[in-house]
C-alpha cells in the first residue's frame, strides 16, 4: 500500500523532472515555448500537491487562487510590450525574493521551538530574499525610468559608499547573531526586524551605483539570488522541491550572469566581490564626418549587393521594424543576395530580445548568426544594415582605450564594405557614449524611424 509521503515525493520527483526538461527545451527558440509550459505545469502540480498535503487550504481556495493568479498573469502577458520585458523580469525576481523572505519570516513566527542551526538558514533566506527584493525594485525603477527623479538610470555613487556598505554588512551579521543567541522573544523580535530592514537597505545600496550598461548583469544576478533565496527557504521549511527549484534557478541564473559578463566585458569575480564601480569616462576625439543618405538612394547599393548582414538593436524593437525587415530580406534574397542576421548577446534590453522579435516576424533561426561567427566574415559583406543598434556596434570598444565600453565584445559592423545605420538622430545608445562608427568613411546614416526607412526601401524595389 502506498503511503501519502511516498506519493507526495513521487509527484515532487515528477515536477523536478519537468523543471529540468523545461530548462533543456528553453535552450532553443524552437522548443522554448514548450519548455516554458512544461516547467509551469511542474510548478502548478507541485504547489497543488503541497497545499493539499499540508492541509493548508481547502480545494475551493486553491481553485480560486489559480483562477486569480492566471487572470493576473494573462493580463500582464497581454499588456506588457516586448520592450518592457526586462522591467517585468526584474519585478518577478523581486517578488520571488519577497516570497522567500515572507516564508522564512512565517517560519520564525510560527515555530517557537526552532533550533539554532535552522535559524541560521532562515536568516539566510531572509537576507538573500530581502536583498533580491529591494535590489530588483531599484533595477526595475532604473530600467523603466518611471521614478526617474528618485532613481537615476545612471550610477549613483557617493564618497565612502564602500565603507557605508561595509558597516551595513557588519550590522546585519551582528543583529543576525544577536537574534540567534537572544533568549527572549521580545528582544529577538527587535533584532529580527532590524536584520530584515538592513538587508532591504543593502539591496538598494548594492544596485544604486550600477550604471545602465551593466543592468543585464544585475538582472541575471538578481535572478540567481531569487533562486538561492528560494533554496534557503526550502531548507528552512524542509521542502525538497523548493530546494531543487531554487537550486535550478540559482544555477541557471549564475550561468546566464557569466555569459552576460563576458558580453558586457566584466569579470564575474568583479561583479560578485568588487561591487559595481562606475566606469571611468574620458574625452573621446572622434574623427571624420557624418554622411546622411536618403533611404531611396540606399536602395541602389542594396539592389547591387550580393551579401547583406543585418545587425538589429534596441531601436528595432522600438520601431517594431522586424516585420518590415523580414519583407526586405525576402526581396533581397529574390534579387540574388545572401542575407544573414548578426545577433549580439546584449542587443536590446534583455537576453534573447532580438531572437524573440525576429522569431515573431518568422525569420528562420538558421539565418541568425552569433557575434563571433558574423565577425569572422564581416569583411566579406557588401552591406551591413544596422537597425536601431548602437552600443553593440560601437568600434570604440576596440579602438578607444578609456572609453566606458572599451574591451566590450562588439559586432564589427565597421569592417563591412558599406554600413547603413538606421536611426532617428545622433542620440547615443544605452551606455551613453558616442559612436565613432557613424563617422567612418564607409558608413552612411539613414535618418528616420527604422520601420519607415525600411518601408521606403521596400517601395523602391517595386518601382
Ligand atoms: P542601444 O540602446 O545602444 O541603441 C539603440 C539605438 O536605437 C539608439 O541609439 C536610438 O537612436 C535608436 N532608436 C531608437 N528608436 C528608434 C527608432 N524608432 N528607429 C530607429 N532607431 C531607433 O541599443 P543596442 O541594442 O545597440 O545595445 C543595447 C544596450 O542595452 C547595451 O548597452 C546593453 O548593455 C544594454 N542593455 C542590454 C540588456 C540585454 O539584456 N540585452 C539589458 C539592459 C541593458 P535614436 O534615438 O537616434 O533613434
Amino acid at each position: 500500500m502506498l503511503n501519502t509521503e511516498f506519493i507526495i515525493n513521487a509527484v515532487y520527483v515528477l515536477s523536478a523532472a519537468l523543471f529540468i526538461l523545461g530548462l533543456k527545451l528553453l535552450s532553443h527558440p524552437l522548443t522554448a515555448r514548450r519548455g516554458n509550459m512544461l516547467s509551469a505545469l511542474g510548478m502548478l502540480v507541485a504547489i497543488c500537491v503541497t497545499l493539499i498535503d499540508q492541509n493548508i487550504l481547502a480545494y475551493e481556495w486553491i481553485l480560486a487562487a489559480i483562477l486569480a493568479g492566471s487572470a493576473v498573469g494573462a493580463f500582464i502577458a497581454k499588456k506588457v510590450q516586448l520592450t518592457e520585458m526586462p522591467e517585468l523580469v526584474s519585478l518577478l525576481n523581486g517578488v520571488g525574493g519577497l516570497a522567500s523572505l515572507l516564508v522564512a519570516l512565517a517560519m520564525v513566527e510560527t515555530d517557537a521551538a526552532i533550533s539554532s542551526h535552522l535559524l541560521i538558514i532562515v536568516l539566510l533566506a531572509i537576507a538573500i530574499g530581502g536583498i533580491t527584493f529591494s535590489g530588483s525594485v531599484i533595477a526595475w525603477a532604473k530600467l523603466s525610468g518611471k521614478v526617474a527623479k528618485l532613481v537615476s538610470s545612471g550610477s549613483t555613487v557617493f564618497k565612502g559608499q564602500a565603507i557605508v556598505n561595509g558597516f551595513i554588512v557588519i550590522a546585519i551579521v551582528t543583529f543576525g547573531t544577536l537574534f540567534v543567541l537572544s533568549p527572549t522573544v521580545a528582544i529577538s523580535g527587535l533584532y529580527l526586524y532590524a536584520f530584515v530592514g538592513l538587508c532591504v537597505v543593502l539591496g538598494v545600496m548594492l544596485v544604486i551605483p550600477i550604471g545602465g550598461a551593466d543592468m543585464p548583469v544585475v538582472i541575471s544576478l538578481l535572478n540567481s539570488y531569487s533562486g538561492l533565496a528560494a533554496c534557503a527557504a526550502g531548507l528552512a521549511i524542509d521542502n525538497n522541491l523548493l530546494i531543487v527549484a531554487g537550486a535550478l534557478v540559482g544555477a541557471s541564473g549564475i550561468i546566464l550572469t557569466s555569459v552576460m559578463c563576458k558580453a558586457m566585458n566584466r569579470s564575474l569575480t568583479n561583479v560578485l566581490f568588487s561591487g559595481f564601480q562606475a566606469v571611468k569616462t574620458t574625452e573621446m576625439k572622434i574623427e571624420g564626418e557624418v554622411k546622411p543618405l536618403p533611404a531611396e538612394d540606399a536602395y541602389y547599393v542594396l539592389e547591387a549587393a550580393q551579401s547583406v548582414v543585418v545587425i538589429p538593436g534596441y531601436g528595432m524593437a522600438v520601431a517594431q521594424a522586424q516585420h518590415a525587415m523580414k519583407e526586405l530580406q525576402v526581396l533581397l534574397e529574390e534579387n540574388g543576395a545572401e542575407v544573414v542576421y548578426g545577433i549580439h548577446p546584449v542587443a536590446g534590453r534583455m537576453p534573447g530580445h532580438m531572437n524573440v522579435l525576429l522569431a515573431e516576424a518568422d525569420v528562420s533561426y538558421e539565418l541568425l548568426l552569433e557575434m563571433d561567427d558574423v565577425n569572422a566574415r564581416m569583411e566579406t559583406f557588401d552591406v551591413a544594415i544596422v537597425i536601431g543598434a548602437n552600443d553593440v556596434v560601437n568600434p570604440a570598444a576596440r579602438e578607444m582605450e578609456g572609453s566606458p565600453i572599451y574591451g566590450m565584445p562588439v559586432i564589427n559592423a565597421d569592417l563591412a564594405k558599406n554600413v547603413f545605420i538606421l536611426k532617428r538622430g545622433m542620440a547615443s545608445g544605452f551606455a551613453g557614449v558616442e559612436n565613432p562608427l557613424f563617422f567612418k568613411d564607409n558608413a552612411r546614416m539613414i535618418f528616420g524611424d527604422a520601420k519607415d526607412t525600411i518601408n521606403t526601401i521596400i517601395r523602391q524595389f517595386s518601382i
